[in-house]
């Protein structure tokens, strides 16, 4: 890695990333990450376009006879919509995306109203004292659960300006760890992606790309990959690069599992959604070796990205999620490694210089 760091042109904006996590990115309710993330493209793309559930993209074109290609993260985080207030002003809510129930008691949120207000709230739990042995040994379910914002009745949290349809994020300050090599923060997944495809236009300003690039980010990843259709349609793409965060399997109770944080980019060859083609899963090998860059196979049996959704579109879209992995992904505070980050932008770096008509003419399934 030391090789990489003392690449100038790889340097990172770590109060970008920092600005990215902390705002607050409910499925659907994307804004101010739009906003943040808009503010960044105006500096270094041509031209700036949205698709009309709010995914962002700014434009650069190296060479227009070249390939279209899409980098692309996704703004929304794991998070709670508010459905019901009940009469003694706790908030009833709906998970949106993928959450364990587990992790999710006594955490912070912040409950965003239709102003944009946040207000401070704590996930309801029974303290010990009062729970029966069997109720200990059981697992809450999410409907039995209720955020407490101090409000005395529903009409008092009315008055503050919550009601059903809004939306809550999990309460998680970007925190680098002893030795500063790893940051713990709310929403990695998937701040990370947004800010690499700000990353990369920043660093392809001097440069020379053989093809036409689109980065940015989608909306709604975490509730089905809705936000990459409209974002495939709007661009059409010759080459899709999802960039996202895989669930690392490197601590404490898992085995056989993929992905060791400070290990390297990763090459995602399996998941749910899609199955990587072989050429341009070897394109992305050679690239690796060739620029030294630490690289590591993933796979998710269970897991998907917004690759699955647009390499089905069109004529097909050859495509690949590309990352990196954190621990605790879709709790309060997940921990990535500063390395894997500088991995991952070197690579879409080089790739982005590399990728011409005749690579994408050798990519495709023949
Ligand atoms: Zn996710």
């Amino acid at each position: 890695m030391t090789k990489l760091l003392e690449r100038s042109e790889l340097s990172i904006d770590w109060e970008m990333f920092e600005l990215l996590t902390q705002v607050p990115g409910a499925p659907g309710f994307e804004y101010e990450v739009r906003k943040v993330m808009k503010s960044y493209l105006a500096q270094y793309a041509d031209e700036i376009i949205q698709d009309r559930l709010g995914g962002i993209y700014g434009k650069k074109e190296g060479n227009r006879n070249g390939p279209k290609i899409l980098v692309a993260g996704h703004m929304d985080e794991v998070a709670f919509m508010i459905t019901r207030i009940t009469e003694d002003g706790f908030l009833k809510f709906q998970p949106l995306g993928g959450w364990w129930s587990h992790v999710l008691l006594a955490q912070r949120v912040d409950v965003i109203t239709n102003k944009g207000k946040r207000i401070p709230g704590i996930i309801g739990s029974i303290p010990v004292h009062l729970l029966e042995q069997d109720q200990k040994e059981k697992l809450v379910k999410t409907s039995q659960m209720f955020i407490d914002v101090g409000a005395k009745s529903r009409e008092e949290a009315e008055e503050w300006g919550i009601l059903p349809g809004d939306v809550a994020v999990p309460f998680s300050p970007y925190t680098e760890c002893e030795g500063g090599k790893r940051i713990m923060s709310k929403a990695w997944d998937n701040r990370l992606g947004c800010g690499i495809a700000i990353e990369l236009l920043s660093g392809l300003q001097d440069e020379y790309h053989p093809n036409i690039l689109y980065a940015g980010a989608t909306v709604q990843e975490e509730v089905g990959l809705r936000g990459a259709a409209p974002a495939a349609h709007l661009i059409q793409p010759d080459l899709f690069f999802a960039v996202d965060v895989g669930p690392a399997g490197d601590t404490l109770g898992l085995q056989d599992g993929f992905g060791e944080i400070g290990k390297g980019m990763l090459i995602r060859v399996y998941d749910r959604s899609m199955i990587t083609l072989p050429r341009l899963r070897d394109f992305l090998l050679d690239i690796a070796e060739r620029e030294k860059i630490p690289y590591q196979f993933f796979v998710s049996p269970g897991g998907g990205t917004d690759a699955g959704r647009v390499h089905v579109t069109g004529k097909g879209v050859p495509s690949v999620a590309i990352g990196v992995v954190a621990r605790y992904i879709h709790t309060h505070a997940s921990i990535i490694d500063k390395d894997d980050v500088e991995a991952t932008k070197a690579f879409v770096l080089a790739l982005a210089k590399e990728l011409d008509y005749t690579t994408y003419q050798s990519i495709k399934n023949h």
